[in-house]
């Protein structure tokens, strides 16, 4: 059972039966459907849009994510620097950030209560290894003219969060929010404003022609303009065959933690926690004062496998229970009331890709894992790509143009399995060494 969506109850709305026209066609209700709707409907209020989702909204990645808002664009800084140059990866580092404290105001102005904590986090390390890639991120933040924070000592981290693995740390500027609620709450100002989601609506087929038609069990939709905003299922959609693969993660939640167990730990800012390694530890507390522990194991399963079914996988829970004791030995009378997972849309070049396939198609995938604050700069960027205009948000690394070709497809099985098992053991390696 996910603890997020335990937090609002759920009445899916009604799902569509009949044959309509719209301006708009945005498949996928998560964070990147919705957030494409919002800007498009503040920059044009007469436009007719409509939402079909499978589900509901929340029920996907953004509906279960651990919830931190964070500056990141795919993996990491270093990556994007790598890849596309200093100037380049700070705009859309920069953008990115932006959005951390536009969904705050956004929460505000709409008065959704997603539990939205301006608190930041503290990038963590545990290890000498861990402890130089603390010293690389601020130097390399220092070189290309970001924010470069300052490293702080093992007591004065654990000043902060008051566990003994810590051993030096960094304060990054982000937020935590719930995201079920965010994921509920945006679908209900986007209907407040005039939008149409469909629930129980899954698209079965997409016709192409000078206008698509949306096809689903109970009607079609004939728009102009069609999003694809599916994540981890874009590979329904013959351009993005084996783009994506659906890899887990895991996350435990515990009961509501006592005033006594509360007061061993010294964290009273309530900031997140992320270890600095590739395969993410990560903790942080819920607005019930609940801990929520995430990490242990990433894992692709063979043929795509997405179901389910692979939330109750033991191994992986294990593991984030060793993990936590590492980290918090001080609760061991801590009971863990929830274990879940779900799936992150990973793609071969680690960063998002947004573009549109000829004129009437848009789409948006490859978050990696870190979508939060990333959908909402997604959002901007398919407003304008929809609206065929040439702006600072289409200009970013993010979109696919004659530069930045989309992603190379992954390999059939069994070699994606294999090879992802490869990946996953050398993550592992790099990130135990001393
Ligand atoms: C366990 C976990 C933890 C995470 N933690 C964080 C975090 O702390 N911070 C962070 O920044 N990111 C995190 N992420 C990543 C983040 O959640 C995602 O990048 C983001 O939610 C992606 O939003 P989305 O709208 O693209 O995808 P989704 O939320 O998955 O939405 C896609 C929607 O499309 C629907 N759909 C699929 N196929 C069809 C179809 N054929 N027709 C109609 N609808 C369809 C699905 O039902 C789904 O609701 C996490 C992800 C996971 C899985």
């Amino acid at each position: 059972m996910v603890y997020w969506h335990e937090t609002e109850d759920v009445v899916p709305g009604p799902a569509l039966a009949e044959t309509i026209e719209c301006d708009v066609c945005i498949v996928g209700g998560g964070f990147t459907g919705l957030w494409a709707a919002y800007f498009l409907k503040e920059a044009e209020p007469a436009l007719d849009i409509r939402v079909v989702e499978a589900e509901y909204s929340g029920y996907g990645a953004s509906g279960r994510a651990d919830g931190f808002a964070t500056p990141t664009v795919g993996k990491d800084l270093q990556a994007l620097v790598e890849k596309f140059g200093t100037q380049r990866a700070l705009e859309a580092t920069q953008a990115v950030g932006r959005s951390i404290l536009e969904i705050g105001r956004f929460l505000r102005r709409n008065k959704v209560d997603a539990e939205y904590e301006a608190n930041d986090y503290l990038m963590v390390a545990t290890s000498a290894a861990q402890e130089r890639r603390l010293a690389e991120d601020r130097a390399l933040a220092e070189r290309i003219g970001g924010v470069a924070p300052s490293i702080l000592s093992r007591e004065e981290s654990q000043a902060v969060i008051g566990s003994p693995a810590i051993q030096a740390a960094t304060r990054v500027g982000g937020a935590l929010v719930n995201p079920f609620k965010l994921s509920r709450g945006l679908a209900r100002v986007l209907r407040d404003k005039g939008v149409t989601i469909y629930d129980k609506t899954p698209c079965v087929e997409l016709e192409r022609g000078v206008r698509s038609t949306v096809v689903t069990p109970g009607g079609r939709i004939t728009a102009d303009k069609v999003v694809l905003a599916t994540n981890v299922h874009m590979d329904s959609f013959r351009e993005f065959r084996r783009k994506v693969a659906p890899v887990w993660t895991y996350a435990m939640v515990s009961e509501p933690l006592t005033d006594a167990q509360l007061d061993r730990v010294p964290w009273a800012g309530r900031e997140g926690l992320v270890e600095a390694k590739s395969l993410l530890t990560c903790a942080r507390f819920t607005k019930d004062n609940r801990v929520m522990f995430a990490g242990g194991p990433v894992v692709y399963y063979y043929g795509r496998d997405r179901g389910e079914h692979n939330m109750s996988r033991g191994r992986a829970y294990e593991e984030i229970q060793r993990e936590f004791l590492r980290f918090f030995p001080m609760w061991r009378d801590v009971r863990f009331a929830y274990a879940y997972g779900g799936t992150a849309d990973v793609v071969r070049d680690y960063a998002p890709h947004f573009g549109t396939v000829g004129d009437g198609i848009a789409y948006g995938y490859g978050y990696c894992g870190n979508g939060i604050s990333m959908t909402h700069l997604g959002g901007k960027v398919l407003r304008d790509l929809v609206l065929g205009k040439d702006s600072d948000y289409t200009r970013l690394l993010v979109v696919d143009n004659k530069d930045r070709k989309p992603p190379m497809g992954y390999p059939p099985e069994p070699l994606l399995y294999v090879g992802s098992r490869v990946v996953t053991k050398l993550m592992d390696w790099k990130d135990s060494r001393a």
